[in-house]
């Protein structure tokens, strides 16, 4: 946390005997001090002073001396990595005098010229807020002048001529020359250190990864070596694992006779760092054995950057590699196997939402007739579909507000500006760069798909057209791309499911369902869904909401009957005919469970639900009344009806359990389907488990009414059938008011289970329909951190469940507790529904995995009593021993 993650890798690596340059650290504390006090600590000029002074002892050089300079670069680094997003100066310390010492020191004016060039160029931009775009035309000029296509093609006239148009650059900006005193160049380089900490664009990223705001950066100084010296040299960044398809070997990018910011930038094409094996082979064995310590030691793949000066390997930085979803798998799998890891260390490396990206669709390009517009590099895998946007703003406009329009975002190469609007593209393309460079390293980090080096594309950014051969697209075109293979197609592709199959994260979950035991339930409506739940070794079924099989078209017909039945004895003959067409699905289901738990939900919704709308009535009865008069009075009835039903606010309607009551033939019709199929199923030598689960009660007497209406069903459903089955009833807890009351409910029933939408709906007052209108706001003034209809509230509605589920434990130990809400799905929440005690939750199939991997996480994290109270809210925790005896147990 003081050295920040560059300070403290490069003093442990000097601490292992790792070749580093020297320097020292400015530490975070100082800058902290800088934002809040606006000033630097008194003693901050002198330690400078010393530190200098030590580093120029160790280098034999002098600072600012007129022979033999000792140069500087000045970096940032904050404690959690921010790659690319605040400013490090290189070259510090050389003015119109002591060039010309260098060069002779050197032996090369070229190289002396070309360190002055780059010196002017950064510190003009970072430290005095010169446009890069000033340097840049200057530069892309001489080039044309000179006929060269690249920097290190310039010769010593060009670079002097270069030098000397960069100094009148900055003074035409800033009205002052450029500090020809090399402290002072030094002191506002680390004040410019400082401000980057508040950029635009690092401010950005830290909102994106709920980075702490007021953290602050470290400022690390240290001796220059030169990658631009000669052929010789070089600079190069690597990783020891490929990071998009976790490959174990060394991966990398190494350039020639460069300086580190050129292959960071991607504004050249370097070589593989593989080729480095053939022109300098002995320091190609230095760099493998050197990372490799590097990876055990730290245990994780390693994201390293390395100069080469005159054939002598330095480090410049390593740190934890980001890498695609598929890769964070394989080299957690692997890395276990190899020892370097245990089992539990590599489900806990695993952020769930690598899952989502895993599982997520790829393009199908199977039997695809169309071909290629482009290529480039597999810099980050994945598919995306989506609008051409060339500009991060246009990509931010494009997507909309809640990133509601797939944008796919093209550009000659991203840079740290455009963090933006590669937070609203669901990938990116760049026509330059190579596998490490900006786009490639922010797309691995944010999970998104992304191509590189795609240099057939001719992109005009001003004019928001690309050419790709004899295609031409302007923005809003759709796209097509394949981040696994590097392609690029003109038009939507259709997608297809994504990488279930991969053997690395069949295995990690494995190893998760061995933690957590049994526990991941699929809310499965039809026997499809279940059958994908058993795929991804579900454990049971948590929720089948029945009313979904109620919208069939064969099947609507006569679920309107029953609604529209003028009297009891019309109202059954309809669910007569809706009877064998539930039991059907529920055998169906019960066959492929196969004697896992299935939870079927009594109807839930409003009736007005299943009726036509309004409108379309009125519609249908004035065209009636011109064409068709024996339509007329049946349609008047059903207009009537739907007035009737029609209600002000129908999520506090007529629905859930209340349906129930005042229509108990539903309920007996359900329990009839559900427990004849049971029967059916049982009878064929298949076990069955079927959970009957009463929704939105409120009272414990809903709860008792509604029973006596099951048991009455399945009395005489055992005697018509001449066989009896285990069935369970329970009730979803939704409301407020049966949480405080769970106790007494739990009384009445077998299991209980949280509908976390509704209780979240009802706690807050929110309507789960209409919140968006408003919540948007309230995410953005931060009256609330996290969307509570994705993230459970743990305050607020977490403090009810854990209340819930104390009362109901107390009153019925043992007593089965799920959570079947979206909630259920959200590794947050899972973690603390895993806190106080639940016993399953119920999520859809598709995110069955994460919820595993979420799960065992929770269950490995929560191991000690201790680590349990910290977590649990302290409205929860104050009373709450029952819970967490139970969580022990
Ligand atoms: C709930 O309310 O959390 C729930 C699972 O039921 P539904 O979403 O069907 O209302
Ligand atoms: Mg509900």
């Amino acid at each position: 946390n003081e050295l920040g993650g560059k300070g403290a890798a490069l003093q442990e690596m000097s601490r292992l005997g790792i070749p580093v340059p020297p320097g020292f650290t400015v530490p975070t504390g100082v800058c902290r001090s800088v934002l809040t006090n606006g000033n630097l600590p008194a003693w901050f000029d002198g330690e400078v002073t010393d530190a200098l002074c030590w580093l120029e002892q160790q280098q034999g050089k002098v600072f600012g001396g007129d022979r033999n300079p000792l140069l500087v670069s000045v970096r940032s680094g904050a404690a959690v990595s921010m790659p690319g997003m605040m400013d490090t100066i290189l070259n510090i310390g050389l003015n119109d005098t002591n060039v010309y010492a260098l060069a002779e020191h050197h032996g090369s004016l070229r190289f002396a010229l070309d360190s002055y060039r780059r010196l002017l160029q950064m510190f003009g931009s970072v430290v005095l807020d010169v446009p890069k775009t000033a340097f840049d035309c200057l530069l892309q000029q001489l080039r044309n002048e000179r006929g060269v296509h690249t920097d290190s093609e310039l010769d010593e006239a060009a670079l002097e001529q270069l030098v000397a148009g960069f100094k009148v650059v900055i003074e035409d900006h800033t009205g002052k020359p450029f500090p020809m005193d090399c402290r002072r160049q030094l002191d506002l380089a680390i004040a410019a250190v400082f401000r980057s900490w508040n950029n635009e664009r690092a401010r950005h990223y830290r909102r994106i990864h709920r980075l702490d705001e007021q953290a602050g950066t470290a400022v690390t100084i240290q001796a220059m070596v030169f990658g631009n010296s000669g052929d010789d040299s070089g600079t190069g960044v690597g990783f020891t694992r490929n990071p998009s398809t976790g490959e174990p070997s060394i991966f990398g990018e190494f350039l020639p006779n460069a300086q580190g910011e050129d292959i960071v930038a991607g504004t050249h094409t370097p070589v593989p760092l593989s080729q480095l094996g053939r022109t300098l082979p002995q320091l190609y064995g230095e760099l493998q054995s050197v990372v490799a310590r590097l990876e055990t030691h730290y245990r994780d793949v390693q994201d390293f950057e390395f100069t080469v000066e005159r054939g002598k390997l330095f480090l410049l930085q390593t740190r934890g590699a980001k890498r695609s979803a598929p890769a964070a798998i394989r080299t957690a799998v692997e890395m276990a196997e190899e020892g370097l890891l245990s089992k539990s260390e590599a489900i806990l490396r695993i952020h769930p939402s690598c899952i989502h990206e895993m599982l997520s669709p790829q393009l199908d390009l199977a039997g695809l007739a169309s071909q290629p517009i482009a290529r480039g590099l597999a810099a980050s895998p994945g598919s995306a579909v989506g609008q051409l946007a060339f500009t991060a703003d246009r990509a931010v406009a494009l997507a909309g507000k809640r990133k509601e329009h797939p944008v796919i975002l093209v550009r000659e190469e991203t840079s740290a500006d455009d963090i933006h609007g590669m937070d609203a593209a669901v990938g990116f393309v760049t026509a330059h760069g190579g596998a490490t460079s900006h786009a490639a390293v922010v797309a691995r980090g944010m999970g998104k798909c992304c191509i590189t080096g795609a240099d057939s594309l001719r992109i005009d950014e001003a004019r928001h057209v690309l050419r790709a051969g004899r295609f031409e697209l302007n923005e809003g075109d759709w796209v097509s791309i394949d981040g696994a293979t590097g392609r690029i197609f003109s038009g939507q592709l259709p997608l297809k499911p994504g990488l279930s199959d991969n053997p690395w994260l069949k295995k990690l979950l494995a190893w998760s369902r061995k933690e957590i035991g049994l526990s991941v339930r699929a809310n499965a409506d039809t026997p499809d869904d279940a059958e994908r739940a058993r795929n991804f070794d579900a454990s049971g079924i948590g929720l089948c909401r029945t009313e979904h099989m109620f919208f069939a078209p064969t099947r609507l017909p006569h679920v309107r009957a029953m609604i529209l039945a003028e009297d009891e004895q019309a109202r059954k003959a309809a669910l007569e005919s809706l009877l064998p067409m539930q039991q059907e699905d529920f055998e169906e289901i019960f066959h492929v469970m196969a004697g896992l738990p299935v939870t079927v939900r009594l109807i839930d919704p409003p009736l007005h639900e299943f009726l036509p709308s309004l409108d379309e009535t009125r519609t249908a009865l004035s065209e009636a009344r011109r064409h068709d008069e024996a339509q007329v009075r049946g349609l008047e009835y059903v207009l009537a009806r739907i007035v009737q039903l029609s209600e002000t606010n129908p999520m506090m309607g007529h629905r859930g359990c209340r349906l129930g009551i005042t229509y108990p033939e539903i309920i007996a019709m359900q329990t009839r389907a559900i427990l004849r199929a049971a029967i059916r199923v049982q009878v064929e030598g298949i076990p069955v488990e079927p959970e009957i689960m009463i929704p939105l009660v409120a009272s414990v007497e809903e709860v008792r009414f509604l029973r006596k209406v099951i048991a009455a069903t399945a009395k005489a459903v055992f005697a018509e059938e001449q066989e009896t089955v285990r069935y369970r009833v329970g009730t979803m807890i939704e409301l407020p008011r049966a949480a405080v009351c769970a106790g007494e409910i739990a009384r009445e029933v077998d299991f209980l289970s949280f509908g976390t939408n509704d209780l979240t709906q009802m706690t807050f007052g929110f309507s789960r329909d209409d919140a968006g209108k408003y919540l948007d706001q309230y995410l953005e003034l931060e009256i609330l951190k996290d969307d509570p209809f994705l993230t459970l509230d743990q305050e607020g509605v977490g403090a009810l469940i854990g209340m819930a589920v104390k009362r109901a434990r107390e009153a019925r130990p043992g007593i089965k507790i799920g959570v079947c809400g979206e909630h259920g799905g959200d590794p947050r929440s899972i973690e603390f529904f895993h806190s106080i005690g639940v016993d399953y939750v119920s999520v859809s199939p598709a995110r069955i995995p994460i919820a595993q991997l979420a799960l065992a996480q929770a269950c490995l994290k929560f191991t000690s009593e201790s680590e349990l109270h910290a977590f649990i809210p302290t409205t929860v925790q104050e009373e709450d021993h029952a819970v967490t005896e139970n969580v022990n147990a």
